[in-house]
């Protein structure tokens, strides 16, 4: 690629990365879309089911998840064309009306992100489940037993033409199979990941989205910015560059604030951004426990990797998600292998028993702090430990889980968890404010002190958004796209 030669780069290729992608190029902005991962073809998905292709990302080795080993903090994140909606369980829903009341700018609420909230559902389309599978059917009945009420969730899928489909019990496939099939959106449903709504329109308006390419640096240059890239062909590594009078930093929340980071403080190039950047980051309360030995006769669906959840947002401002039944079968690993055997001597019962996984997630608005060691490598702490209340609900939650179904809940040792914290959903880090005392970026992403160089992902939502948060990060990325081109889309 040689220098001056678009409107606008964009960084990453997620979900606010896509979002601004195709409101770009349908304004006729030349629009460069570098994204580190790789396509994920048909292909892609048949070397990752025979185990041929790399699971995790490393260094000029393109696998579709990036597990981020951080002191203080492990988080898992995509790495592909699309980002996330490769690995997502598909959930695209609006988060709770309340969530903007704390640590938003003013002037961004529950109302006016109607529209845009509004915009990502017609072009994602999101429907709950149209069957109801064993685990759907207890989790009615769990949740009654809670006083609460489950709920099918909004999900990213093409459904099967029979319903029916969904119900039937899988023939299980080894680990890499599994993993393949589970991406993809179960046996029966077929997930729609970016590519198929906004990258693949993004495309046909003509933006250039281009797969395996690094971004290692960013520095201002001739009235905008160059970026500097390692790019793969032919499976060799070549250095690259290209300039444009705005770009666009959508590289997720731990890559955008470690790229931040490391050219604030480490290449140089934009020594003006504040104290806050690496602050206000948050785990959106994740957590999680396997449910084992419960009285529940829950043989395996085909259906997607999530169905529902049991809604407490109003009692405990937590969610609590069934993320699917365990396809291993305990009793069949022996010796120290065997994590039952570390939990109190439980006991499975026969084969019926089933292993239930659950995510919870919520308001947690105990903040953490992203900084780069001297080996460029971020670390992660806790501001102050008052997330203490969080984590006692959230226990509180699995266990009267544990109890209403006459199981037991294996979860992470409260001494690792309190260490070492596990998210899915990472959020904040360069976040948006109304002046650079409060937050990296302006309320439509411009970094303060840098104009023309924007931030659009999970790195600039101030807040947890409690539910998943992949729709309010296109949202927002929808907002900002309408203030770089000057208006909405065409209808
Ligand atoms: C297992 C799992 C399940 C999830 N399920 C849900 C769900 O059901 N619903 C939901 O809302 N959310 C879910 N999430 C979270 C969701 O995936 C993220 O919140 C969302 O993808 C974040 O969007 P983003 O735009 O911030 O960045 P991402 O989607 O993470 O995209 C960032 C992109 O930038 C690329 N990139 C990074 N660094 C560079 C670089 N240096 N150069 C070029 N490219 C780079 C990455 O490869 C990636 O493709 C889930 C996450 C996981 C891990």
């Amino acid at each position: 690629m040689t220098a001056s030669d678009c409107d606008i780069i964009i960084i990453g290729s997620g979900f606010g990365g896509s979002v601004c992608a195709l409101r770009t190029a349908q304004a006729g902005l030349r629009t460069v879309v570098l994204e580190r991962g790789q396509r994920m073809t048909p292909e892609a998905y048949a070397a990752l089911a025979d185990g041929k292709a790399p699971v995790f990302h490393a260094e000029r080795e393109p696998g579709v998840l990036e597990l981020h080993r951080l002191s203080g903090l492990l988080a898992l994140t995509a790495s592909a064309v699309g980002g996330g909606s490769n690995i997502y369980t598909a959930v695209t829903i609006r988060p709770p009306c309340d969530i903007f009341e704390d640590h938003w700018p003013p002037g961004i609420n529950a109302e006016t992100m109607t529209s845009y909230y509004d915009r990502v559902e017609r072009m994602i389309a999101p429907t709950p489940i149209p069957a109801t599978p064993p685990r759907m059917a207890a989790l009615d009945a769990v949740a009654a037993r809670m006083n609460a009420s489950a709920v099918r969730l909004p999900l990213s899928m093409d459904w099967p033409d029979d319903p029916a489909a969904l119900c039937r019990r899988p023939e299980v496939g080894g680990v890499y199979q599994e993993l393949a099939t589970w991406l993809q959106g179960g046996y029966a449903a077929s997930k729609r990941t970016l590519a198929q709504t906004y990258l693949s329109q993004a495309e046909s308006a003509g933006a250039d989205v281009c797969a395996l390419h690094d971004v290692v640096a960013i520095t201002p240059a001739s009235g905008g910015y160059r970026v500097d890239y390692r790019m793969s062909r032919n499976d060799e590594w070549h250095d690259g560059s290209v300039l444009a009078p705005r770009v666009i930093l959508a590289a997720g929340t731990l890559n955008t604030t470690r790229l931040l980071l490391h050219c604030r403080d480490m290449s140089k190039t934009f020594p003006e951004i504040g104290p806050t950047l690496g602050q206000r980051f948050f785990t959106n309360g994740d957590f999680g426990g396997l449910l084992v030995g419960a009285n529940l006769d829950l043989p395996p669906d085909a259906g997607p990797p999530v169905t529902g959840w049991i809604d407490l947002w109003d009692r405990e401002r937590i969610y609590l998600m069934e993320t699917g039944l365990v396809p291993f079968d305990f009793g069949s690993f022996s010796g120290l292998l065997n994590p039952v055997r570390w939990f109190g001597g439980l006991r499975l019962g026969p084969a019926k028993r089933s292993t239930w996984s659950f995510g919870t997630m919520g308001d947690d608005t105990n903040p953490g702090t992203l900084t780069l060691g001297r080996s460029g490598r971020l670390a992660h702490r806790r501001d102050r430990i008052n997330g203490k209340a969080f984590h006692a609900r959230t226990m509180a939650v699995l266990r009267g889980l544990a109890t209403v179904t006459g199981g037991k809940m294996i979860v992470p040792p409260a001494a690792v968890a309190k260490r070492l914290p596990i998210t899915v959903h990472p959020l904040g880090g360069a976040v948006m404010a109304e002046s650079p005392d409060t937050g990296v970026a302006d309320t439509f992403g411009e970094v303060f002190g840098y104009p023309g160089l924007y931030v659009a992902d999970g790195s600039l939502i101030p807040a947890p958004t409690g539910v998943p948060p992949s729709m309010t990060i296109a949202a927002v990325a929808e907002r900002i796209a309408d203030h770089l081109v000057g208006g909405p889309p065409p209808e």
